[in-house]
């Protein structure tokens, strides 16, 4: 006897703990709901990543929302080894009558990048380097970055290669990182909305492929204190109207166009308070400390992996033209953010910036926890938040950050992140790493 097995398609979501939820219903009937969505309600996005509710919070029992599928970002492929293909739809959380739900963080991506395009012209082009750890593989010793390190997991990369080729999401490049059963993957530059939903997908797509084979894939900033960190970095480029890239201008500071500066000045200003949306987890602190190769200050640097926006390098190789591929990485980012929050926000800090038209900010070099307060100052470092404690307080305390949410959203991000903090009393940084290492 054969088992009959209905296809599945899955309309998500990604609240503000980073965790992708949903509904899912036959694939067939897709065409069905495509202009009414599926069922939603408020509450959920006080939910923590240790699924518990956060309390107080202010949604309550009741209200209903909508969450329609964007049937431009389907994620689709028959690759992961599960019975029956991985079908992901991200969607936009509405009012029952079609309006915006102002804490869909999807829709506040979207609204950013409006926002830009309508007051600037230019769009963010962006791509999502994200690292991982898989546990319970059980696989031999290798060297770090080796050849090996990649072949002796056969096959695995190339089973991910082959089913994220296939979702859509163009992936690039696949390698093992420097932590112990640690990957590494990168997708395509694209427009930002297209790069928050594959960092998604991403992650879902490498975690049903390692649950498959009993293994468990970690998203965590750190999965134990003592190890190498797993950080997610957000390159982007500014592009105008035409599509012509405008980040690049050879005189400018470490290549920077004027444009390119202002934005990078209006993240560092903002840095500090726009961390939490970036780093949102107590683990994450443990991570964003100097000499890890994340970012602990508010530091533009020019090819240097310390610094919060690296300058990345271009090739000229054969003669090739720097602007097109001239980009600056953003590393104070992980996988406990909610990459839509994390994007919108550097859109938001680098409007200010673009508004305000700020200088181009210091270019950096050296280390900043062995310079003097006065050294600090003259270069315009302030250290990062040290524990999402104080995140949360410098993210309140920011009324340009504030502004860019409804205060119901902040509450509700505020609240459950306190809630979260509180949840992990009595454990110490092993206890902790471990709590998130299961559940991202
Ligand atoms: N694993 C480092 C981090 O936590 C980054 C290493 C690299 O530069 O790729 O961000
Ligand atoms: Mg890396």
């Amino acid at each position: 006897m054969t088992i009959a097995l209905k296809e599945l398609t899955g309309i998500v979501t990604t609240d503000v703990a980073a965790v992708t939820r949903g509904r899912f219903i036959a694939t067939d009937t897709l065409p069905k709901i495509s202009e009414t969505g599926v069922g939603w309600l408020q509450a959920n996005l006080s939910l923590t990543p240790f699924n518990s509710i956060a309390h107080p919070n202010p949604w309550g029992s009741s209200g209903d929302l909508r969450l329609i599928p964007d049937a431009e970002a389907r994620f689709r492929t028959t690759s992961t080894g599960a019975a029956t293909p991985f079908d992901m739809v991200p969607g936009y959380l509405v009012e029952l009558d079609g309006s915006p739900w102002s804490c869909c963080t999807r829709t506040l991506l979207r609204d950013a990048v409006l926002a830009l395009e309508a007051e600037t012209g230019l769009t963010l082009v962006t791509a999502v380097e994200q690292e991982f750890q898989v546990f319970g593989a059980n696989l031999p010793d290798a060297q770090v970055l080796s050849f090996e390190g990649l072949r002796r997991a056969d096959s695995f990369a190339p089973q991910i290669m082959a089913a994220l080729e296939e979702a859509g999401v163009e992936p690039e490049v696949i390698i093992s990182e420097f932590g112990r059963d640690q990957f590494e993957v990168t997708h395509a530059p694209a427009p930002a909305l297209v790069a928050a939903d594959r960092a998604v997908a991403i992650r879902e797509i490498i975690r049903e492929i390692c649950r498959v084979r009993g293994w468990r894939a970690s998203f965590a900033p750190k999965t134990d204190p003592a190890s190498v960190g797993s950080g997610v970095h957000i390159h982007f480029s500014l592009r105008d109207r035409g599509g012509d890239p405008v980040t690049y201008d050879a005189n400018g500071p470490a290549g920077l166009s004027p444009r390119a500066a202002s934005f990078c000045a209006g993240i560092l200003r903002h840095l500090p308070a726009m961390t939490a949306l970036t780093a949102s987890s107590v683990s994450s602190y443990y991570r964003l400390r100097p000499h890890n190769w994340s970012s602990s200050y508010t530091w533009l640097g020019d090819k240097d992996r310390e610094a919060t926006l690296r300058i990345c390098p271009t090739v000229s190789i054969g003669g090739r033209d720097p602007s097109k591929s001239f980009n600056i990485e953003y590393r104070a980012a992980d996988g406990t953010a909610n990459p839509y929050l994390a994007i919108a926000a550097i859109i938001r800090a680098g409007l200010e910036g673009l508004r305000a038209e700020l200088p181009a900010p210091p270019i950096v070099s050296g280390d900043p926890s062995a310079m003097s307060e006065a050294e600090l100052s003259a270069n315009g470092l302030v250290r990062l938040p040290e524990t999402l404690a104080d995140a949360l307080d410098v993210l309140k305390a920011d009324p340009v950050v504030a502004g860019w949410f409804e205060p119901i959203f902040l509450e509700t991000f505020v609240g459950m992140k306190t809630y979260e903090i509180a949840a992990l009393d009595g454990l110490d940084e092993a206890g902790i790493c471990q709590r998130y290492r299961e559940v991202y």
